[in-house]
Formats: structure tokens, sequence, C-alpha cells
């Protein structure tokens, strides 16, 4: 992957005539429709009967129509509703009224590489996917920066998925070609292995730990939750082995030690079977099949997350420190809060 790097030309020719069609407000809706506009893109916003997208969208001065109708005179079809509402807009809404070789861009590129997404062959298929929540990606272009992204046309015209991205503000940062395999295989197994799976399990484990053996829950939180935030921004910052430079000597020797005895081969090879049930679709099926059950299962975990122990220590310690989730909530009142891309 490589491409360009630090542009700040908000409107590329390639978009300049072009009418883009936002379907969705929420998360990502929301905060590319105002990039967009901002950046001075002719944009709407589509939304069935009745959303309350509609009202949200007036609110911040931003044009809106019925789904059908700003799809048919769009260009450029951005959808951002939910991965799982795709198949049922592209078949429905898109397939039957999009002008003949309009672009259809998507945020993440799940529903087409696993979801069963079919557009009408004249239709270009562009990624844009930023690495950001959709509240993040405003922020940013507000403050006059931008979130990096993923880019990919298969088939279609890269120059527009590019010019795109750069009017969400992310040629502020950098826009990556890869394509929609790339980018969900890679997107799926880092929510899986080291964001919202490996890292928070890790997390639990190891509070209980300290709990089970006596100490108290408060000293327990700090040392194996709150004190994430620290590593993780130097990590971002530095890398990996910049934040092993800046930390203690006998935080060093034991990240060493304790590193190699907690990664090692068994996780690696655990690892790798993750990311073949990935690629193989087999992880999408089961999903399919918990989503389609009604997610069991996964509200059954949640509820179990909602109880454990580490829980009530957050929220009693978050109240008294006021940490910022109240705050975060507020700058962006109207947006979601999924993780990383798709229905994380
Ligand atoms: P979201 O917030 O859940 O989208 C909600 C919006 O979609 C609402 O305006 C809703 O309208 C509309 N919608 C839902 N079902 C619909 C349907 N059947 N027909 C028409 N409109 C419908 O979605 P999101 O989290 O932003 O995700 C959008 C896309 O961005 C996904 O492909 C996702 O993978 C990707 N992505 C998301 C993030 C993120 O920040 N969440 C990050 C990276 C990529 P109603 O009011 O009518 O329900």
């Amino acid at each position: 992957m490589s491409d360009s790097h630090g542009e700040d030309i908000l409107l590329p020719s390639t978009l300049s005539g072009k009418r883009i069609c936002v379907v969705g407000y929420g998360s990502q809706g929301r905060a590319q429709a105002l990039n967009l506009r901002d950046s001075g893109v002719d944009v709407v916003v589509g939304l069935r009967a009745g959303s309350a997208g509609v009202a949200e969208a007036r609110a911040d001065d931003v044009a809106t129509q019925p789904i059908g109708e700003a799809v048919a005179g769009a260009d450029v079809i951005a959808l951002l509703a939910p991965d799982s509402a795709h198949e049922e807009i592209v078949r429905d809404v898109v397939n039957p009224r999009a002008k003949r070789g309009a672009a259809l861009v998507f945020a993440h590129g799940y529903s087409i590489t696993f979801g069963g997404v079919a557009p009408r062959e004249d239709l270009q298929r562009l990624l844009v996917a930023p690495k950001a929540i959709g509240p993040e990606l405003r922020r940013l272009y507000v403050e006059g920066s931008g979130a990096a992204a993923l880019i990919a046309a298969e088939p279609g015209d890269i120059e527009l998925a590019r010019a795109y991205a750069v009017a969400l503000g992310c040629g502020r940062a950098v826009i990556l070609a890869s394509s929609f395999r790339e980018e969900t295989e890679t997107d799926l197994f880092g929510e899986q292995a080291v964001l919202c799976g490996g890292m928070p399990a890790l997390v639990l484990a190891s509070f209980e730990t300290l709990v089970e053996a006596g100490y108290s829950p408060e000293a327990a939180w700090f040392e194996c939750l709150f004190e994430v935030r620290l590593i993780a921004e130097m990590m971002i910052q530095h890398g990996v082995a910049g934040m092993v430079e800046r930390i203690s000597d006998t935080a060093k020797f034991g990240a060493m030690e304790a590193g190699e005895a907690l990664v090692g081969e068994p996780t690696k090879a655990k690892l790798r079977e993750l990311l073949q049930e990935i690629q193989s679709g087999r992880f999408a099926e089961r999903y399919e099949r918990e989503r389609s059950g009604g997610s069991v299962r996964t509200r059954a975990w949640l509820q179990t997350l909602r109880e454990a122990r580490i829980q009530a220590a957050h929220e009693a310690l978050a109240k008294t420190m006021g940490l910022p989730a109240a705050a975060a909530a507020a700058a962006e009142p109207s947006s979601g809060e999924s993780a990383t891309s798709g229905e994380s």
C-alpha cells in the first residue's frame, strides 16, 4: 500500500459538478455529509420515511430527500447505513434507481466481500474507508486535520475514490490504496485479535486475577484498565520499541518475560486460526446465523460484561474522576458510537 500524503485541496476537480447522495445519517453518514458539504461538494442525504435523521440533518443545515429520489439524482452514492442493511438498499433502491455508471461508495468492505451485496454491473464499486469512527472523522476535519483512509475501486475510477477521500479531509492524513478484501479482512482480524477481542479479554482476566488474590478492585482497575490509554498512546506516537524505551527498567524486563510467556506459539497458532476463519468466510457465516437469530449469544455476553466486577469499579471511579465519556458524547450529540468499522 502506498499513496498520497499531506494534501490540502478539499474539492478536487474530479468531484466538481457531481452530486453526492449520502444514504443514512448515523455515525459515518452525518460526519461524511458535513465534511463533504464543508469541502464545497453538492451533497444530499437520502433517508427513508420517518427517519430521525431528517430532523437531525435539517438541524445541521444539510439537504435531505426521500432515499429513492436522492439515489436517482446522484452521480456518487455513499452507502452509510449499517452493513446489514446494504443488501436490501442495493436490491430495492440502488439497482432500480441509480444512474447508469454511477459510483457506489462503501465505508467498509464487509457487505461486498461477505454480505451478499450485488450492485448492478454498470455501477462503480468504490471503497473509501476512513480509519476513524464518525464523530472522530468530523472532529479532525473541523480541527483542520483529518483521518487516514483506505481506498479501492473494483471496478471503477480510483481517482474518484481518492477525490471523495480528499473531500472528507483524509488527504490531510494519508490515503492508502487497498482492496475491499484487504480492508475487510484486516479490519475483522484487528478487532478480534487485538482491539475488541484480545485486549479487553486480557484486561478482564488480569483484573480478576488481582481481585481474586485479594487486591482492591480500585487498584486493579488502575493497573489493568486505566493505564491502557497511556501505553496505547505511547505505541501510537513512538511504536512498540519507542514505548518500551520509555518505560521503567522493571517494566521493560517484566514486559519481555511476560510477553514471551503469554503470546507464545499456542497464541500465534490461534491468531492464524482466527485469520483463516475470516478469510474462508466461516466467520461471516457464523455472524450471519447469530444476527439472524436475534444475536442471543452476543446479548448474553454483553450482559455478563455489564455485571462483571470491573464494570462496577469502572463506574464508581469514572464518576469520581469525571472521566471524559460524558464529555465525548456531548461533543457530538447526534452521532452513534461504534468502535471500529462495521457493526463492531
Ligand atoms: P449507522 O450509524 O448505524 O447508520 C444509521 C443510519 O442508517 C440512520 O440514518 C438510519 O436511518 C440509516 N438506515 C438504517 N437502515 C436503513 C435502511 N434499511 N434503509 C435506509 N437507511 C437505513 O451506521 P454507521 O455505523 O455509520 O455505518 C455506516 C457504514 O460505515 C457501514 O458500512 C460501516 O461499516 C461503516 N463504518 C462505520 C464506522 C463508524 O464510525 N460507525 C467506521 C468506519 C466504517 P433510520 O433513521 O431510518 O433508521
